[in-house]
């Protein structure tokens, strides 16, 4: 067998059998095992260096394994995270790695698989934080925010760099609304669709101004997608 390195493991999950179960395996695997058992201890004892792996639960009272690592990633830690989705949850992987987790498992899964899991997360340590996006002439650094499209520099908002710098991210893939609204503004808002067409639209505003090559298109009764291709 494989034998991987002691990894400080964070498990959030809120069924204490299943909790101890995953406990009691990585702790036998070598591993040194903190639990949580709800979504918002999670967030907390999930500070920046503590932990080499979170082993998040999706479905979580109070706050959900995607919304932590929203926050988590929103406030640029880079903590190697595994999701816990229910079986055939498609949507829920595709949100979780939208939203930072780097690999997923459905439940029921088997512990082999799990801690081979955890050892190839162990083997890529801490993800590498992009610095510089780029598609159809926009650049974008995620450590400066700085956006500029060709020599231009744009000043963006908050909220309009978040559209922006997800739209870079999935840049050529058509982005949900939804997808959109809950990565922006978190699951628990109640943004209204027409708010995200208003960032979109002061957003256009800045990064195509009337006369430049438009790079953003509107998907009609879906969401938005960025050109890939260079200018
Ligand atoms: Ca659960």
């Amino acid at each position: 067998m494989e034998v991987g390195c002691p990894m400080r493991i964070l498990v959030v999950e809120d069924e204490p059998r299943m909790a101890e179960l995953i406990r009691q395996g990585l702790s036998e695997d070598g591993h040194v095992v903190t639990v949580a058992l709800n979504g918002v201890d999670g967030l907390a004892m999930a500070q920046p260096g503590v932990f080499d792996l979170l082993l998040l639960d999706v479905m979580l009272p109070g706050l959900s394994g995607l919304e932590i690592a929203r926050r988590l990633r929103a406030r640029r830690d880079r903590t190697p995270i595994l999701m816990l989705t229910a079986r055939d949850s498609t949507s829920d992987i595709v949100q979780g790695l939208d939203l930072g987790a780097d690999d997923y498992l459905t439940k029921p899964f088997s512990f082999d698989v799990l801690l081979a899991r955890v050892r190839a997360a162990g083997r890529r340590g801490p993800i590498a934080q992009p610095v510089w996006l780029s598609t159809a002439g926009l650049t974008l650094n995620q450590g400066t925010r700085e956006v500029r499209r060709g020599q231009r520099a744009i000043e963006l908002t908050r909220t309009e760099y978040a559209i922006l710098e997800l739209l870079m991210r999935h840049a050529g893939r058509v982005l949900t609304r939804e997808s959109l609204i809950e990565s922006v503004w978190g699951g628990d808002s109640d943004i209204e669709s027409n708010t995200l067409d208003v960032f979109v639209r002061l957003l256009r505003g800045k990064i195509e101004p009337a006369g430049e090559t438009r790079v953003l298109r509107t998907v009609r009764g879906v969401g938005y997608c960025l050109r890939a291709e260079s200018e």
